[in-house]
């Protein structure tokens, strides 16, 4: 049973957190008991080996599509980029996050979501419970547009198909789509992010939820609440 004390350092716990993103105010859901539930059934669960898990397969396709992408020229993209950032995490996991495309430290160092923006981004994992190496990362275009532009409908459309194949090897459960280029590629609508965020789509069975690309947040920690919001839906989802 839980005691008072517990009650009152899980309550502290919470505020804690929520002041350290910026905020100025407490959002009534995710806050006390339900917190600490919500923490301690996080973690994002593997295939089970009854349900068909495959994982070293899904990860020699992930390899064998890697290969094939290869110095990839299929865009005017290559032309700047310093790396190919395919993507990284688990070949197996039940969570997949799909972002717009690398950005300055990503081109360097090969790995999406590795700046400031992804500095947030592992805070939302970490926050909920996950793993980073649990999750998949990937995004809509693979290599930097020059001074982190948005990418063209031309760029969005040669690198696609990785993406997508991407998606069909994992097979995850939920994916969360980040920003408007996300989710506006993967669902193929044209709702900005500000109306789209919060409701689950779906791609091909998958269910999508879209919200705010954590670059956004550089700029508005204090919207970061609506992201957290998003992501108990999506925790939700995957503890059905
Ligand atoms: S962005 Fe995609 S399609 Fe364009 S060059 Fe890079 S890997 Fe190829």
């Amino acid at each position: 049973m839980t005691t008072k004390n517990e009650i009152i350092r899980e309550m502290k716990n919470a505020m804690e957190f929520y002041k350290e993103l910026g905020f100025e105010y407490l959002p009534v859901k995710g806050l006390g008991l339900s917190f600490k539930k919500e923490r301690e059934s996080a973690p994002v669960r593997k295939s089970s080996p009854e349900a068909g898990s495959d994982k070293s397969d899904k990860a020699e396709l992930l390899k064998m599509l890697r290969e094939e992408i290869g110095d990839c020229r299929r865009c005017r993209l290559c032309e700047g980029r310093k790396n190919i950032v395919f993507g990284e995490g688990s070949a197996d996991a039940e969570l997949m996050f799909v972002g717009e495309g690398p950005g300055k430290d990503e081109d360097i160092q090969g790995r999406p979501f590795v700046g400031e923006a992804g500095q947030i981004l592992n805070n939302l994992i970490n926050k909920r419970g996950w793993k980073r190496e649990e999750v998949y990362i990937a995004n809509i275009v693979k290599c930097r547009p020059p001074g982190n532009r948005a990418p063209e409908d031309d760029e969005v459309g040669a690198c696609m198909p990785f993406v997508e194949r991407q998606i069909e090897i994992i097979r995850p459960k939920v994916i969360m789509a980040l920003g408007n280029v996300a989710t506006q590629s993967l669902l193929r609508i044209k709702t900005p992010i500000s109306r789209a965020r919060g409701n689950f789509f779906v791609y091909k069975d998958i269910p999508v939820m879209p919200t705010f690309h954590p670059a956004y947040f550089l700029r508005n920690p204090k919207e970061k609440i609506l992201t957290w919001e998003d992501s108990a839906k999506v925790l939700e989802k995957l503890n059905a």
